[in-house]
């Protein structure tokens, strides 16, 4: 990843290179942000900044034999650390380089979500054991294959057993030279607080609106409004916004539409067959209906609660805000909330998605009847 070509935060990679041309590497940072705000690509951009045999002023050169090795996320003087699922056949990141750099490459906005679906695990829980911080110390043990600087990037930390985090911490405390950790992930609170303070905080926020719309229009066949629109909603969330791209607005809308129909009307043979489509989108669609529900929800609450000017929806979006809006009342909308955002949750957990759907059916139907 050059920095060049990385989306928006451009004062953080102007400080994060700053601080290598004046000679001022930290032994160890946290790149923490939330998920779809980029800290991955950012800290791997850093790393080829490091490792660059001839960087500019700017940026990487892109084509020093580093770099060329950096295009691959293959650098012998890179170590990439990531959970997985511990098991008989998997205890240390190795075997599985391969598969996380195709990850990676496929999507530098990575999180555990696409990373578990990439390992075909859905149900199982990814996590750091002991014989990853184990592995991490033995890779430090070789040689700089360049003689210069080697980079450590351990991501998602917060997935460390006690004893991986506890073995990486005393590595944290006897610092090598020339040797950059760079860890990165979305959650301090399960970071060891030890962990933490070795560490050099890059704080990572949500990119913004006008980033995000960019690089969608870039992914996809997007105009500016659409593009802005979704950004917008996304909350400076990429992976978000590129879900919610993927299954793009109409297609959404339309499925919502017909379907909270079908559970107002009580109609139980129509809601079954919703569940039947539903259970086919993929994890990640399903979630993203949840959370497209819960924003026509919020529009149509704006709406009755006579804000139109915070309406977000537009065409025919909107006209179908004026139209359900006054369905809801208090004490449905509150309920409504509540059954949609554990829905998520559930999705979130691997619930079975068609059951899930069927049940919600039957709750949202009864609250929009009260
Ligand atoms: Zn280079």
């Amino acid at each position: 990843m050059l920095f060049s070509r990385l989306i928006g935060h451009a004062a953080l990679k102007a400080k994060l290179i700053g601080n290598v041309r004046e000679g001022r590497v930290p032994h160890a940072q946290f790149f923490l942000g939330p998920r779809g705000s980029g800290a991955l690509p950012l800290a791997l951009g850093y790393a080829r900044y490091l490792l660059c045999v001839r960087p500019g002023a700017g940026d990487a050169c892109g084509e020093c034999g580093s770099c060329r090795m950096m295009d691959k996320l293959a650098h012998p003087d890179l170590s990439l650390s990531f959970p997985i699922f511990l098991g008989e056949k998997a205890k240390t990141c190795d075997p599985l380089l391969s598969e996380w750099r195709d990850a990676v490459l496929a999507e530098p906005f990575l999180d555990a979500a696409l990373w578990r679906e990439r390992l075909e695990g859905e149900n199982k829980q990814l996590r750091m054991g002991v014989d990853i911080a184990q592995e991490i110390t033995r890779r430090l043990s070789l040689k700089a294959y360049q003689g210069g600087w080697k980079a450590v990037l351990v991501w998602l930390p917060e997935l460390m057993d006690t004893a991986a985090a506890n073995k990486l911490l005393k590595v944290l405390e006897e610092p090598e030279p020339l040797t950059a950790f760079l860890l990165v992930g979305h959650d301090a609170e399960h970071i060891l607080p030890t962990i933490m303070s070795r560490t050099q905080l890059v704080k990572v926020p949500a990119l913004a609106a006008a980033d995000v719309a960019q690089a969608l229009k870039e992914r996809f066949a997007l105009q500016e409004p659409e593009a802005r629109a979704i950004a917008l909603r996304s909350d400076g969330d990429l992976l978000e916004a590129v879900a919610m791209a993927e299954k793009s607005e109409e297609e959404l809308f339309v499925f919502f539409r017909d379907w909270l129909r079908a559970c107002y009307a009580n109609k139980v043979g129509d809601a079954v067959e919703f569940s039947e489509g539903f259970a086919k989108l993929g994890r990640e669609q399903q979630k993203a209906l949840m959370r497209y529900a819960l924003y026509l929800v919020r529009q149509c609450l704006y709406q009755r609660q006579g804000l139109p000017q915070l309406v977000r929806a537009h065409g025919q979006e909107l006209e179908f805000v004026q139209k359900f809006s006054p369905l809801l009342n208090e004490r449905n909308t509150e309920g409504l909330r509540r059954e949609l955002e554990a829905a998520h949750a559930h999705l979130e957990r691997n619930a079975n998605p068609k059951v899930l759907f069927v049940d919600l059916s039957y709750k949202v139907g009864r609250s929009l009847r009260v």
